[in-house]
């Protein structure tokens, strides 16, 4: 598997205008309807290459969502790793000097490193603690269809539901090397009524992906009912799609410098009998524990390095 180009097919938004919000953080514009009613969140550019997001957000601001009831924030937030992107090569600036989604528990928000993107979280914390609906918009590597990543508690499940799209819904409790925004606080909590959802909406530069994050923020708003049916009236959220919902059960994680695929595969693929060798890690053939195996977003090469997560494993719970 060699490194792949994909071409973005879509207009990467210019985000200056965005800079000077109305909250006191740059890219942050919150816009309150005066009515009782919940904090929604959409946000985009966790990762500074996943540019789908950017071109919903910047949709909503084109058509100047506002909310009826309740308040809506839009939020670009790893904008100094975006600043730094080009089609040419987008893998590159994917972040600063780390992940932005792996710092979102309070020993790393509170702690003494420093980085570019701590420092943005840090700037972003107080958002993130009081908004009540949080919807991150992101894409992948590889060309796979959309999925939500509800996390690990059924309130996510349930939120996912009722958007009704994408067709997959992944379930899963995130990653050793680090928390995710969407889990942090009351969103990780099974008993706070705060609620997440992540959408990878397809592979960064296809189109696809684009629209997929423009219809999963329609939806998510509508669920969220913090709209007038006259934003609607105008952009219609999408039909409900048959969905599937996926337990990840645990990741593959690689233990020599030498990692391979059995095949090339970029994600969701199921893989029907148990014992079916996937990858040889070290010369070791790496086999699916279950009948039915769903391979979870692969790693592309670039990332395939002890210690790291080659592929998460699933299966459907309904
Ligand atoms: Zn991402």
């Amino acid at each position: 598997m060699d490194e792949e180009h994909y071409p973005t097919e879509y207009p990467v938004p210019d985000i200056a205008r965005y800079r000077r919000g109305n909250t006191g953080i740059d890219y942050v514009h919150t816009f309150d309807s005066g009515r009782p009613g919940p904090h929604v969140l959409i946000n985009a550019l966790t990762h500074g290459n996943e540019v789908c997001g950017a071109y919903a957000v910047d949709q909503l601001f084109r058509w100047q969502a506002r909310p009826a009831r309740g308040k809506l924030t839009l939020s670009f937030a790893n904008v100094d790793a975006f600043a730094r992107f080009s089609p040419e090569r987008p893998a590159d600036t994917r972040w600063v000097d780390e992940d932005f989604n792996r710092v979102w528990s309070d020993d790393k928000l509170d702690g003494p490193r420093a980085s570019s993107e701590l420092a943005r979280a840090r700037e972003l914390r107080p958002l993130i603690t009081a908004a009540d609906l949080l919807l991150d918009l992101h894409s992948m590597h590889l060309p796979a269809p959309p999925v939500t990543i509800a996390g690990p508690h059924a309130k996510g499940r349930e939120l996912a539901r009722r958007l009704g799209l994408p067709a997959f819904v992944i379930s899963d409790s995130g990653h050793a090397t680090g928390a995710r925004m969407r889990d942090y606080g009351g969103f990780g909590d099974a008993g706070d009524p705060q609620n997440a959802l992540l959408v990878e909406c397809g592979q960064h530069g296809e189109a696809t992906a684009a629209q997929t994050a423009l219809d999963s923020s329609l939806a998510f708003l509508r669920e969220a009912g913090v709209m007038a049916d006259s934003f609607f009236a105008a952009h219609p959220a999408p039909a409900p799609v048959p969905q599937r919902f996926i337990q990840v059960t645990h990741p593959v994680v690689i233990r020599s410098e030498r990692f391979e695929f059995a095949q090339r595969y970029t994600g969701m693929e199921t893989i029907p009998r148990a014992g079916t060798v996937i990858g040889h890690d070290g010369g070791e053939p790496v086999t699916t524990p279950y009948d039915e195996c769903i391979l979870v977003m692969p790693a592309p090469l670039r990332y395939v390095r002890p210690g790291f997560t080659a592929v998460r494993l699933g299966k459907v719970i309904e």
